[in-house]
């Protein structure tokens, strides 16, 4: 059975648009269907606040893949796009995370779902409102809608339609 999932895709070193849009290409295939995307949101850094500003998106997919399977499959993508992780927090071609995996909730040593900071991040929760304000998050128990309303203080821009 296909779940529905959301995947927070993040990147602020080179062309980072380019950077998103080739994270898309890769994930995107018949066992992990990219079914809506968000605007692209340019965000101040969180975390290590001395590099440059970020581009984030959400991604709607339906996949057949287990939520490992998944991870895996996400990591590969970070991985072939450069991402090295040496500072916590710090500077990144791509990051993927996942958010929701349909109503699973998850914890296990590499995998935790809901993603635990979803709630807090409003460059995650803004993009993920634009596509799917009304999904309500499995554990909090509020909607997206809800959660963003809640988080204020870290600058969001929009930029533009994906
Ligand atoms: P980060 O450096 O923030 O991308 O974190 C990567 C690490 O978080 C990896 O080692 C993953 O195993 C772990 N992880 C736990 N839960 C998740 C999740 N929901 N999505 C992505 N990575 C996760």
């Amino acid at each position: 059975m296909a779940k529905t999932v959301y995947l927070a895709l993040g990147s602020n070193l080179g062309d980072r648009a380019a950077n998103l849009g080739e994270a898309i290409r890769l994930l995107d295939g018949p066992e992990l269907r990219v079914t809506r995307r968000s605007s692209i949101y340019e965000t101040a850094p969180w975390g290590l606040a001395a590099q440059p500003w970020f581009l984030n998106m959400v991604l709607e997919a339906e996949t057949s893949l287990l939520p490992k399977v998944l991870l895996g499959r996400t990591q590969r993508v970070e991985a072939r796009l450069g991402r090295k992780r040496t500072v916590l927090n710090g500077p990144r071609t791509v990051d993927v995370d996942i958010l929701l995996y349909g109503r699973f909730v998850i914890e296990s040593e590499d995998l935790t779902i809901p993603h635990p900071r979803m709630c807090e991040r409003r460059f995650v929760l803004e993009p993920l409102a634009e596509i799917a304000p009304d999904l309500r998050h499995p554990t909090a128990g509020r909607t997206i809608r809800e959660l963003l309303a809640d988080v204020a203080g870290q600058t969001v821009n929009r930029l533009k339609e994906s």
